[in-house]
C-alpha cells in the first residue's frame, strides 16, 4: 500500500474516533464532484451526458467547502467531468488543502502541464491522472489517439515539479492480464507514488446464476493480473481491497464510506447510483434506504459490482474490525499475498446484452461480461464536449 504516513494516521484516527463514538456509517472519502463538463468524450463515461444547462453550470467554491466541512471524511477525491476546467479549480484545491485534507484531483492530464503553475506541491495533494491501460487500450477508452502520451508527459512534469502524482485505471472485460502487467511496470517507472485500479461498473440487468458467473470472471481476471505481483507496483488502496478483487476475500458495499456531492446535491446511495438527492449529508446518512443496496440485498444493480467506491471502505472496516483482520492487513502489508497458482478464467454461461448508455454510445464491455463486437455507430453530436463520440469494438 502506497499513502503517505500522514494520511494513514489521519484515516486511522478517524476510524477510531468514529468506532469510540459508536458510529459504524462513516464516510472516508467525499466524491466532490464540482462540474460534470469534460474535454473528453469516451465511450464508457457515465458523467457527460447531462443536459446543456447541467454541462455548463459547476459548484462554487463556497458549495465545495460547506460539503467538505459537512461530510468532515479525511480524504476528498474530485473525479470527472474534468476538474482542471472549472475556472476555480484552484481556489477549491487550496481550500481543500488549507482543511488539511488529502485531496485527489483525478483528471485526464490534458490540460495538467498548462495547469501546474497554478498549484503549490503539497503532502496534501496529488494528481490522480485517468490512465486506463497501455497506449493503445488507454486512447481507445478515451476515443482519442494521442491522449495515453500527453497524459504520461503530464506525470512526468508533475513529478518534476514535485507534485505527488498516481493513477487510476478503470479495467474492462477485454483486459490482456500480460499487457497490463507490462503497463504497471510502465505506470511505476514514471514514479508515480501508487496506482488505483477497479473493475468497470455495469448496470445491466442479468438473473443470479449469471450474476455468479460473472463476478467468478472479474475475479479471476484480477488475479490473473495481480497474482505474485512484483514488490515495485504500489497500490494507493488496501491490501485487502486488492484481495477482494481476485476473490480472496469477501467483503459487502458500504457506500456511506464515500458519499458524493455534486450539482444536484449528496446523491443517493452511491457514486455509481443516481437514486435521489438529499439536501444535507447528514439527511443523506439518515432518508437513504442503505438495505436496499450491496450484493446481499439483491439489488440487481448491486450484483457484479466490485467498484472500489463501495468496496474500499468495506475493506478498511475489515481491516479494523478485528484484531484478525488487523493481522491479516499487515502482514498483506509487510510481506504482500501468498503466491499462487494462476486461476482459469471461466466464461459467463451467456453473453451478456450490447448496451447502449443513455446518449447514444455504446458502453464499454465492462468485468464480467464478454465482450461482444460492437457495430459502427453514426457520429453523434455532443455538445460542450470537443472530442468525437466513439464506440469501442472488442
Ligand atoms: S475523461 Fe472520459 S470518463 Fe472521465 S469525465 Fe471525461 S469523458 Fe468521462
Ligand atoms: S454495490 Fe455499492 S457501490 Fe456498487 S452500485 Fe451498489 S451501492 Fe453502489
Amino acid at each position: 500500500m502506497s499513502v503517505p504516513v500522514g494520511q494513514m494516521i489521519a484515516v486511522v484516527r478517524h476510524v477510531l474516533r468514529e468506532r469510540w463514538r459508536g458510529n459504524h456509517r462513516y464516510p472516508l472519502v467525499l466524491m466532490l464532484e464540482p462540474l460534470f463538463r469534460c474535454n473528453l468524450a469516451c465511450g464508457g463515461c457515465g458523467k457527460i451526458q447531462h443536459p446543456t444547462e447541467i454541462l455548463r453550470s459547476h459548484l462554487t467554491p463556497e458549495q465545495c467547502f460547506q460539503a467538505v466541512d459537512e461530510c468532515g471524511a479525511p480524504i476528498v477525491s474530485i473525479p470527472g467531468g474534468e476538474p482542471l476546467l472549472h475556472p476555480q479549480i484552484e481556489q477549491i484545491v487550496a481550500g481543500i488543502v488549507d482543511r488539511k485534507k488529502y485531496l485527489y484531483l483525478c483528471t485526464n492530464a490534458l490540460k495538467l502541464e498548462e495547469m501546474l503553475p497554478h498549484f503549490t506541491p503539497s503532502p496534501h495533494l496529488a494528481f490522480s491522472v485517468h490512465l486506463d491501460g497501455p497506449k493503445e487500450e488507454h486512447d481507445q477508452a478515451v476515443c482519442r489517439d494521442g491522449v495515453y502520451d500527453v497524459a504520461v508527459a503530464a506525470i512526468r512534469a508533475a513529478r518534476r515539479a514535485g507534485f505527488r502524482v498516481t493513477t487510476n485505471s478503470t479495467l474492462f472485460s477485454d483486459a490482456d492480464p500480460i499487457r497490463y502487467r507490462r503497463f504497471f511496470d510502465e505506470v511505476m517507472a514514471l514514479g508515480v507514488e501508487g496506482m488505483m485500479i477497479s473493475p468497470g461498473y455495469s448496470y445491466a440487468k442479468a438473473p443470479d446464476q449469471e450474476h455468479f458467473l460473472a463476478r467468478l470472471r472479474s475475479q479471476s481476471l484480477f488475479a490473473r493480473i495481480l497474482e505474485n505481483a512484483p514488490r515495485r507496483w504500489k497500490f494507493n488502496q488496501s491490501p485487502v481491497f486488492l484481495e477482494f478483487l481476485k476473490g480472496r476475500w469477501d467483503l459487502e458495499c458500504r457506500p456511506w464510506g464515500t458519499p458524493t456531492y455534486n450539482l444536484f446535491g449528496w446523491q443517493k446511495p452511491c457514486y455509481l447510483l443516481d437514486e435521489g438527492y438529499a439536501t444535507s449529508f447528514a439527511g443523506l446518512m439518515e432518508e437513504t434506504n442503505w438495505s436496499g443496496y450491496g450484493r446481499a440485498s439483491g439489488n440487481p444493480k448491486c450484483g457484479d459490482c466490485m467498484v472500489h467506491c463501495g468496496y474500499e471502505p468495506a475493506a478498511v472496516e475489515a481491516t479494523f474490525g478485528s484484531l484478525a483482520g488487523l493481522l491479516a492487513t499487515a502482514r498483506l502489508t509487510l510481506f504482500g499475498a501468498p503466491n499462487r497458482p494462476l486461476p482459469p478464467l471461466p466464461e459467463p454461461a451467456h453473453p451478456a446484452p450490447l448496451r447502449v448508455q443513455a446518449n447514444g454510445l455504446h458502453a464499454l464491455p465492462v468485468l464480467g461480461q464478454t465482450p461482444l463486437p460492437l457495430p459502427i455507430l453514426p457520429p453523434i453530436p455532443l455538445e460542450n464536449n470537443a472530442a468525437s463520440a466513439c464506440g469501442r469494438v472488442a
